[in-house]
């Protein structure tokens, strides 16, 4: 197998231990996202327990460490290699060309979405209309109730199953393997603001061979990730005593409202605070600035709030509107949800400038 990478890379030798274990893992920052494990050219890491760690001695390429989201991070340096230019004080929750609201015109997938349904119904009709050949998405492991699993989706029947939000880390980036193993050449990609950061920093850095199959990067808005065990084994069934089996759904809309077949439980997000990665207490984007298309509930009820960031994103997003295949409506700044995105987007960045 032969590996292509930028001019210059060779200048920014250093091992995995001296960048990413000391200044990433060690520091509480690592996301798990399994960047560095997915373009190490000699396969020396593995992730394992959701922490990246070596199998076998470092060749020290240095490319781990050009690729993390999370080691020597600037945003501004990939906001002008993505849209040409860095953010405006002014643009809050980062550059974009339009903003709706949106839901799925198909009960199959309102059924099982998270909020309207947008990001089932782009990538089905990306699929159909051959614009994509597979999307990277988060599937649900088959033992453990909402325990992500990263997938490569190829079908309707895959993007459907994998509809729906699971609160906890699916280091979808893995699934870059089976896209390479599996020749895909047009790929759609979903992930939380850590995710897409790793993926354009793997772009910046010149890893074609991975990055040149991404088509579009979906980019979820996120204020935190929760831990397995804290949230799901621990406190909701745990504490509150819920067979985790028995749930049918988990979102946020002020409180966590876990639905199974007996009602809708509230939880106060104050008392799950404390599963919260601590990685994502070091993190400064709520709204997945740097994603093609942004999506997000914001306290919607059936709709998904979407942020249209890109050319590619527009494109995608205006024939599948013009298809018949998503219903918008126009939101502007007095809107409660507007008001939501502003709000969480100053408090992550604030939290940052805080630290
Ligand atoms: C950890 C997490 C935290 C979030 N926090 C917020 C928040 O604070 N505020 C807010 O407004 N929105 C948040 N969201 C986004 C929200 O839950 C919905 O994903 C979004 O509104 C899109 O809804 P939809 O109906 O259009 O998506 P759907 O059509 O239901 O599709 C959702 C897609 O997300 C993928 N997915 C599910 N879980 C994960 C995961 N853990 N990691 C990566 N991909 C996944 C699914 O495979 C599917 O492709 C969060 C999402 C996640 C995963």
């Amino acid at each position: 197998m032969t590996y292509t990478y930028v001019i210059g890379m060779s200048s920014n030798k250093i091992s995995f231990e001296a960048s990413l274990t000391s200044e990433v893992i060690e520091a509480g920052k690592c996301v798990s996202c399994g960047t560095c494990v997915v373009v190490c050219p000699f396969d020396c890491l593995e992730l394992t327990k959701e922490k990246p760690g070596l199998i076998k001695e470092c060749k020290i390429c240095g490319i781990c460490a050009q690729a993390c989201p999370r080691y020597q991070w600037t945003a501004a340096n990939v906001e002008n290699f993505v849209f040409g230019r860095e953010r405006k004080p002014e643009e809050e929750f980062g550059i974009h060309r339009r903003m709706v609201i949106a839901q799925t015109t198909e009960d199959r997938i309102s059924k099982v979405s998270q909020d309207g349904g947008v990001v089932t119904a782009l990538l089905l009709f990306a699929l159909k209309n051959g614009f994509i050949d597979g999307a990277i998405v988060a599937g649900t492991d088959k033992e453990k109730p909402f325990y992500p699993a990263p997938m490569l989706a190829t079908t309707a029947e895959e993007l459907i199953e994998a509809a729906g939000t699971r609160y906890s880390c699916s280091p979808n980036i893995l699934a870059l393997t089976d896209m390479l193993k599996q020749k895909k050449t047009k790929v759609a990609f979903v992930g939380t603001p850590c995710q897409i950061h790793a993926i354009r920093r793997m772009e910046l850095a010149g890893l074609k061979r991975h990055t040149r199959p991404l088509k579009l990067l979906i980019g979820l808005m996120c204020s935190e990730c929760f831990t397995y065990k804290g949230l799901m084994e621990n406190h909701i069934h745990g504490k509150l005593g819920l067979n985790l089996g028995d749930i049918k759904k988990i979102n946020i809309k002020g409180k966590m409202l876990v639905t199974t077949g007996s009602g809708v439980t509230e939880i106060p997000l104050r008392e799950i605070k404390q599963y919260a990665r601590k990685s994502c207490s070091v993190c400064d984007d709520f709204s997945s600035e740097l994603a093609d298309v942004s999506v997000g509930g914001l306290g919607l009820d059936g709709w998904t709030f979407t942020i249209i960031r890109t050319e590619k994103g527009e494109e995608l997003f205006s024939s599948a509107e013009k298809a018949g295949v998503l219903r918008t409506k126009t939101i502007d700044d007095t809107t409660y949800a507007f008001k939501l995105l502003k709000k969480l987007s100053r408090r992550k960045r604030k939290a940052i400038a805080g630290s």
